[in-house]
């Protein structure tokens, strides 16, 4: 009981976020669309539930607070990868700690498109789109056959996208935060720790950053159903023992959680 009562207080703070928010995101969109002298104000529309053209969408999102979107790539009954540790409870520990960052910063309000359950992709991105979220992180830990693969990989939305280039920034900050804080940056030459994924059939194909090619083969699912900048992080690899102890234990994650979130705030004051 002594919980609820002193969570109490956040929960009107969160409440009035998200209501601060839904606000400032309709009353743009209406304005956008030319709609502010048609009474449209007056309409009643439910949190959380504006369903908006991505169009709208683009504009929506021109002030804090903003809505940030956390996709715990696995859960439910896909665990994903499983190795020195389980690629779920990275991304589970990672997203809790980034969500309480969030929610504990007045200008964002985090969502989760999922909680321990197992939608598809496009169920996730529609959570997220809903939510008129104006960026998206989906967290992933990697695996590989060989033990000695380490580091840091990051997937924007490629080339031809509507938010590549924003989506190719947010990658950069990561990547930067990363850096800096003495993760391996994986990459060819140029180490730039980003990569484009296109899948052929069941085949996925995966490029340097530095091969801007516009494809059409579709990219990872999360990826090309969000109406928003978004990035597909691989914090580590959960097949190399130095990667899971700097980067997959409860440590590790909230480290993690704290170098993603300077890159959300880079993000935004830029
Ligand atoms: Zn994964």
């Amino acid at each position: 009981m002594a919980k609820i009562i002193c969570d109490l207080p956040y929960r009107y703070i969160h409440s009035a976020k998200v209501i601060l928010a839904s606000a400032i995101c309709l009353i743009t969109v209406f304005s956008a669309l030319g709609l502010r002298d048609m009474g449209v104000y007056e309409l009643v529309y439910g949190i959380g539930q504006c369903s908006l053209s991505p169009a709208a969408v683009a504009v929506a999102a021109t002030r804090p607070p903003y809505v940030i979107a956390i996709d715990p790539g696995h859960g439910g009954m896909d665990t994903g990868a499983q190795a020195i540790v389980e690629e779920y409870e990275v991304i589970d520990a990672t997203s809790a700690y980034l969500y309480q960052l969030l929610e504990n910063d007045p200008d964002f309000i985090p969502i989760l498109t999922r909680t321990d359950t197992d939608p598809e992709s496009s169920a996730r991105a529609e959570t997220a789109n809903n939510a008129c979220a104006s960026l998206l992180i989906s967290i992933h830990a990697n695996s590989d056959s060989h033990r000695s693969s380490k580091g840091f990989e990051c997937f924007p939305q490629p080339p031809g996208r509507a938010y590549h280039s924003q989506s190719l920034h947010f990658a950069q900050l990561i990547v930067e935060q990363m850096r800096a804080a003495g993760h391996t940056i994986r990459g060819d030459e140029n180490k730039t720790g980003i990569k484009y994924a296109y899948y052929y059939g069941d085949t996925k194909k995966i490029v340097d950053s530095a091969d801007s090619k516009v494809r059409s083969r579709k990219s990872f699912g999360i990826l090309e159903k969000t109406n928003c900048p978004a990035v597909l992080a691989e914090q580590c690899f959960i097949t190399n023992y130095s990667d899971v102890e700097n980067w997959a234990t409860d440590a590790g994650c909230h480290k993690a959680a704290q170098l993603y979130y300077a890159a959300i705030k880079q993000f935004f004051s830029n």
